[in-house]
C-alpha cells in the first residue's frame, strides 16, 4: 500500500494495468484508485488481460494488442470537467460553456434557479424527459436507452445529454431506469386539470400503492407539496429499479423530485 492522494488515499501499490507489487496478484476499480464506473470496467479488462499473460493463457503480443486497445478507450473517459489535466483547478464552466451548478458542489444539489440553464430540461407539452444532469462526466446509457432516439449525447462522450427537440417520448421508462445518476425525470407538466406528472426512480421498501398520499421532496430534500402515487412500475427491463408516478399541483412540476410517504408541511 501506498499514501497517493491524487488517487483517493491508501491505495495498493500497482502499475497502469493493475500488476501490484506482489507477484499474481492484481487490482482494478475502486480499490485500485477512485475514478468512475466506466473506467473500473476497462481498469477490469486490463487487468484481466495481463492475469491472463501471467498465468500463461495468452502470449505477449496478444496482451499488447489488447492493451492498445484498452488504453485508447480509457483515455477517451478521462476527458471532461474531471479528467486528471483538470485536477486540482477551478472548474466555472462545462465543456459546452454552461456555468456549472455552484450549489452542487458546495451543498450537493442543483438549486431550481441552476437547473434550467442546462440542456436536457427543456419544457414540451405531454410526457418529456427532463434530464438534470449537469456534469461532463463519461457517461451515455440514457442516449442508448431510449428508442425514439429522444436523448442525445452525440460522440464525445463527456459532453452533457440533451433532450432532442422533435424526439417523441413514449413515457417507456427505459431512460430513468438506465441512469446510474438518477438524473433523468418524466415529467408531464400540464395534466389539462391543474396537475402535473413526475416519474423518478424509487429505491424505498415497501413500494407504494397506487393512489397512496405524501409529500413531494425538492432536489434540496425538503417538502415542496403535497403528492399522490399515481403507478409504481417495476419491469424486467428496468433491472430492479422501479419507476414511482406521482401527481402533483402543476406549479411544482419542475420542483418536486421525489416522493416520501406521509404528509409535512411543505417548506415554501
Ligand atoms: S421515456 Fe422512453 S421514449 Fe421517453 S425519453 Fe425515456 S427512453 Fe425515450
Ligand atoms: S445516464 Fe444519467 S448520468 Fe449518465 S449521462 Fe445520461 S443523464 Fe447523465
Amino acid at each position: 500500500m501506498e499514501d497517493n492522494p491524487k488517487r483517493g488515499g491508501q491505495v495498493p501499490i500497482c502499475d497502469e494495468y493493475g500488476r501490484t507489487s506482489i507477484p499474481g496478484v492484481f487490482v482494478a476499480g475502486d480499490v485500485s484508485g477512485i475514478e468512475e464506473a466506466s473506467s473500473a470496467m476497462i481498469e477490469g479488462r486490463m487487468a484481466g488481460i495481463v492475469a491472463a499473460e501471467y498465468l500463461g493463457y495468452v502470449d505477449d503480443q496478444e496482451m499488447e494488442d489488447e492493451l492498445e486497445g484498452l488504453d485508447k478507450a480509457l483515455d477517451g473517459l478521462r476527458q471532461g470537467m474531471f479528467a486528471p489535466k483538470n485536477r486540482g483547478k477551478l472548474i466555472e464552466k462545462t465543456e459546452e460553456g454552461i456555468d456549472i451548478s455552484t450549489n452542487l458542489l458546495k451543498k450537493g444539489y442543483v438549486s431550481d434557479d441552476e437547473i434550467e440553464r442546462f440542456p436536457g430540461v427543456t419544457h414540451k407539452k405531454g410526457v418529456h424527459p427532463v434530464i438534470e444532469c449537469t456534469q461532463n462526466i463519461p457517461c451515455n446509457p440514457c442516449q442508448d436507452a431510449c428508442p425514439k432516439k429522444c436523448i442525445s449525447i452525440g460522440e464525445n462522450i463527456t459532453s452533457l445529454p440533451i433532450a432532442v427537440a422533435d424526439g417523441e417520448c413514449i413515457n417507456c421508462g427505459m431512460c430513468v431506469a438506465s441512469c446510474s445518476g438518477q438524473a433523468i425525470f418524466l415529467v408531464d407538466e400540464d395534466c389539462g386539470d391543474g396537475t402535473a406528472t413526475v416519474t423518478l426512480p424509487y429505491e424505498f421498501l415497501p413500494l407504494p400503492e397506487d393512489g397512496t398520499k405524501g409529500t413531494a421532496l425538492g432536489r434540496d430534500g425538503h417538502p415542496v407539496c403535497e403528492a399522490t402515487v399515481v403507478s409504481v412500475k417495476s419491469v424486467k427491463a428496468f433491472d430492479k429499479t422501479n419507476l414511482l408516478t406521482m401527481r402533483v399541483p402543476k406549479e411544482y412540476a419542475m420542483k418536486a423530485r421525489f416522493f416520501k410517504v406521509g404528509t409535512e408541511e411543505a417548506a415554501i
